[in-house]
């Protein structure tokens, strides 16, 4: 499966929602549409884009909108925009989509939209084995329809949105480029995962779980690069569920998918496969993930579960009580990402090697008004104040 697609392909027709929201009308006759005009495109899709001239070149700028169809379930799709990729014409770099997905280039010959952006954190680029996703921006309102193609923009899209929610941390954060690979072909053994060693997301796209479309799983692999890029990396790696693991590897696992719900705002983890639907439900942990081995150890191994059930407790309770205690989200999140300070290791690791969850409380309760005894009583971890500093 290549990476550049010269025409889009044609498949069954969806579901399709229109997401954008508020659009204004454009002025003139109705959006062309680059797509097969058979039943497969959305018609008439209303772009969300005010040109100064309507709906065609005006012979110097090149004005429209693009979209993309995300999958939202097995057979469900919506237009969605595309936001923050590279417009490129030749080697030249001419622009970027907007947050609406439109653009406003120079008008030349061969212009084509790149899965990859300068974000304000961070560089990404989604690359296939023949290189970075790209699409032709051939007339003015551009929808991707191939489902890797889509795939790609929906990966650069989380990027987006893991981009902004690093404000939260620090304005000025800059963090080694990522590359998300991405494709047909793309079949790590792991499904989906994250490399350390070279900042490198592998999304499967094996038919049935193309995960680029799966959010939660591309956020959650996206929560491993926060951690590593802007905090404290000590994932040892390897297979894990739910079993009690090392802590290490548990407080790794469960920040990440804690990470992707609170970005989703929705508890739960849900990765659609060929033969199943595999999900979590951070708000009700099996009882199965709950203590630490040995018993009453801190330093003990502990299930991934315990990790993401605490940490959306801490969020929901905030939700709940509305206290404005630092156990907001953005709260959370910096206190998850600076686990071990940050620079890291700018604070004393506790306890087991690594980042670890009591790491995570020691840095958020200790010397602070928020109360973690309540939900980590819950869960069974032994967590006491005469753990801190
Ligand atoms: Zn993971």
């Amino acid at each position: 499966m290549p990476g550049i697609w010269h025409t889009p392909a044609v498949r069954r027709a969806p579901l399709v929602l229109w997401l954008l929201g508020a659009c204004a009308e454009p002025e003139g006759s109705s959006p062309d549409v680059l797509a097969d005009t058979s039943s497969a495109a959305p018609a008439p899709w209303p772009s969300p884009c005010v040109r100064a001239q309507p709906l065609t070149a005006d012979g110097q700028r090149l004005q429209g909108a693009m979209a993309y169809t995300k999958r939202v379930g097995a057979e469900s799709w919506v237009i969605t925009p595309v936001r923050g990729a590279t417009l490129v014409a030749g080697e030249q770099v001419v622009g970027a989509t907007d947050d609406r997905g439109c653009f406003d280039v120079p008008l030349l010959d061969g212009i084509r939209a790149e899965a990859r952006a300068a974000l304000s954190h961070f560089d990404v680029t989604v690359v296939s084995d023949a290189g970075a996703w790209s699409w032709p921006v051939a007339g003015v309102d551009v929808l991707v329809d191939e489902p890797y193609a889509a795939g790609a923009f929906n990966a650069l899209e989380g990027a987006v949105r893991v981009d902004l929610s690093l404000g939260a941390l620090d304005p000025d954060l800059r963090g080694a480029p990522l590359q998300i690979r991405w494709g047909e072909a793309v079949r790590p053994a792991c499904g989906s995962c994250f490399y350390f060693d070279g900042f490198t997301l592998e999304l499967t796209g094996q038919p049935g779980d193309e995960d680029a479309h799966d959010d939660p799983v591309l956020l959650h692999e996206l929560g491993h690069y926060v951690e590593a890029a802007f905090g404290t990396w000590s994932n040892p790696g390897g297979g894990h569920d739910l079993e009690p693991a090392a802590p290490a590897m548990a407080w790794s696992e469960g920040f990440a998918t804690w990470f992707q719900a609170w970005l989703r705002g929705q508890p739960d983890y849900t990765d659609l496969q060929p033969s199943r639907i595999y999900q979590l439900d951070l708000e009700a942990t099996p009882l199965i993930v709950n203590g630490v081995v040995p018993e009453g150890d801190p330093s003990g191994r502990l299930s991934e579960g315990l990790v993401y059930g605490l940490l959306w407790d801490l969020f929901d309770e905030r939700l709940e009580d509305d206290d404005g205690q630092s156990t907001d989200g953005d709260g959370l999140f910096r206190a998850a990402v600076g686990v071990l300070g940050h620079p890291p290791g700018s604070v004393a690791d506790a306890g087991a090697p690594g980042a670890d969850l009591l790491d995570f409380l020691r840095r958020l309760a200790c010397g602070s008004s928020v109360s973690v005894s309540a939900v980590t009583e819950s869960f069974g971890f032994p967590w006491s104040s005469s753990l801190c500093p």
